[in-house]
Formats: structure tokens, C-alpha cells, sequence
């Protein structure tokens, strides 16, 4: 069930990109502000590596790190317009500027950086509700940042409300609880994408169709309950050499080639031995190729280990 929406609430909204916070909580960061509620939406990346929109709307195919930049910070303001049409100030966004589509990099090699950063801004800010990415998103910084907040929440000893939101990947459709938005709601989350000029002008039916969708949210523990040490994947031993397995918790960040992984032998489905995931939870694996691709999104992702 969805949490009570009051002045008491303190949301916090966790976005990837720039428009995943119109996306997943347009109608939401509506009601928490007429409940007289607190809110602070942050931003992880600025969404500059994105090259198609970029090269369609700059007529350009070179794109370098001032352009990238650039995008970024036009990206940047197309955010604040939007939290604007939503009754939001530009101080309630905090942006991270982390390397967008580098977050899953990003924690291998950084990771305690990033929760110091992410554990000091929780300190500060106590919410009592999170909204984040759900662990199940097929877009890797999406399923990455669920991860990271995780983690940053559990090592500050923080227990909010956390409600996952899906932006890639249609699975889970009907399994989360809905928020019901008014018309009026509805009509200016609409108007709050409109906002994000760069993306609406080379995918605005697949943007409009995203903003029209509705509202789902699951309440965590949800259906990515923690299963064992027990892996949920079997992929084909012809793709082993190029697989890498990652488990994060509370202790760090550990990375394998899948055959070189702890596994326990003699098991029907690929299992952790215990000592892989030993550190204070919560506990995460991820299972991806290790070789450069033009495909984006996870085939395989996170799950979430007890
Ligand atoms: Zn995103």
C-alpha cells in the first residue's frame, strides 16, 4: 500500500537521467507539494551521453566533450523547466553529474566515494519517503542507482518508506500499486514533459506515451525479495567467457569472470559460496557482458541476494 501523503512527508525522488523524474513521479511530486510536504529530486547523471537526439537537433555526427557537456547542461535546464510546470523550485534539484551511462563503472571503481557523497546528502536531508529506480530496470543506470541508494540508506542506518518505480523493461506491469492523479494532475505532468525539448524531438510518441502511462509503484520488500546465494541466471557456457559477475554489499564491490567466480560445485543452479556475500547487507549481484556493445540495455541485471 502506498504510503499516507501529508506535510509530514519528506520525498525524496531518485533520477537516472533528466525526465526520469517527470516519467516515474510527475503526478506524485504534484501531490506531495499540495500536501504541504517537503521534496528534493536528484539527479545522477546529466544525461549528456546521448549522442541521436544530440546529433539530430545539433545537425551534427562528431559530438566531443564540449558538446557532450553542453547537452548536459541544456538537459540540466529542460529539468527545471519541468519541476517548474510541477510547482517545484530549481533549488529543490540536486545534481550528481556522474558519467551517464557509467554508473555501473562508476561503483566498481569509486564506490566509496559515491556513498560518502550519497550517505553526507542523506544525513542532511532525512527523508521518510525515497522514491527510486526498481532493481528490475532493464537501463543500467536506472538498476545501478537502486543499488547505490540501497547501500547508502543501509550504511547510514535509514529505514524511509521506499517505493521502486519501472521506467525500462515491461514485466512487472501490474505488479506495483497505482497513483491515481486527477485530470488536472495528469494534464500538467503532460505539460511538465514538454519541457524536455531534447528528447521529445526525436522520440515525442514514445515520451508522450511513457508520460501517459500510469503511475505504478512497488513498496519494497516487493518482488525482488532477497533469494538466497542462489543466481537467477543459467546463461549458455558458449557466453561464459565473455560474462562477468559483480556483487555489491556492504562491504564493497567485487567483480569476476564468470568462470573464475566463487560458486558452490555440485549445485542444479549457479550458487555463491557463502564467504562471496558475507558482508553486512543489503546484498546485490549483477551478471553482464564484458565486451564494448552498441545494445544499452541489461540483459541479465541485478538481483538481490539474502
Ligand atoms: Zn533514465
Amino acid at each position: 500500500m502506498l504510503p499516507i501523503i501529508d506535510k509530514q512527508t519528506r520525498l525524496l525522488v531518485i533520477a537516472p537521467h533528466p525526465d526520469d523524474e517527470t516519467i516515474s513521479a510527475g503526478g506524485l511530486l504534484q501531490q506531495v507539494r499540495d500536501a504541504g510536504g517537503d521534496i528534493r529530486i536528484w539527479l545522477l547523471t546529466d544525461g549528456d551521453n546521448n549522442p541521436w537526439p544530440q546529433r539530430w537537433l545539433e545537425r551534427r555526427v562528431w559530438i566531443g566533450a564540449e558538446g557532450r557537456r553542453r547537452w548536459g547542461m541544456r538537459r540540466r535546464r529542460e529539468v527545471v523547466g519541468a519541476l517548474r510546470t510541477l510547482g517545484l523550485a530549481p533549488e529543490q534539484l540536486e545534481g550528481f553529474s556522474w558519467p551517464d551511462m557509467g554508473l555501473t563503472r562508476q561503483l566498481k571503481t569509486d564506490h566509496e566515494a559515491m556513498l560518502d557523497l550519497l550517505g553526507a546528502r542523506l544525513r542532511a536531508w532525512r527523508p521518510n519517503t525515497v522514491v527510486l529506480p526498481d532493481l528490475g530496470d532493464h537501463h543500467p543506470d536506472h538498476g545501478v542507482a537502486h543499488v547505490l541508494l540501497r547501500l547508502a540508506l543501509a550504511r547510514e542506518g535509514l529505514a524511509p518508506c521506499l517505493l521502486t518505480y519501472l521506467v525500462h523493461g515491461g514485466a512487472l506491469a501490474g505488479a506495483g500499486d497505482v497513483l491515481a492523479l486527477s485530470p488536472g494532475q495528469q494534464a500538467t505532468k503532460r505539460e511538465a514533459m514538454e519541457s524536455h525539448t531534447s528528447q521529445t524531438a526525436l522520440s515525442g510518441a514514445r515520451m508522450r506515451q511513457l508520460v501517459e502511462r500510469p503511475e505504478v509503484f512497488t513498496v519494497l520488500p516487493g518482488h525482488w525479495a532477497a533469494q538466497g546465494r542462489q543466481l537467477p541466471w543459467q546463461p549458455a557456457s558458449w557466453l561464459h567467457p565473455w560474462l562477468r559477475l559483480t556483487v555489491a554489499d556492504g562491504s564493497g564491490v567485487r567483480s569476476w569472470r564468470w568462470g573464475d567466480a566463487p560458486m558452490l560445485e555440485d549445485e542444479a543452479r549457479p550458487t555463491l559460496r557463502p564467504e562471496a556475500c558475507a558482508g553486512p547487507g543489503p546484498r546485490f549481484a549483477k551478471l553482464h557482458m564484458d565486451i564494448p556493445s552498441p545494445w544499452i540495455f541489461d540483459v541479465w541485471g541485478w538481483c538481490e541476494l539474502a
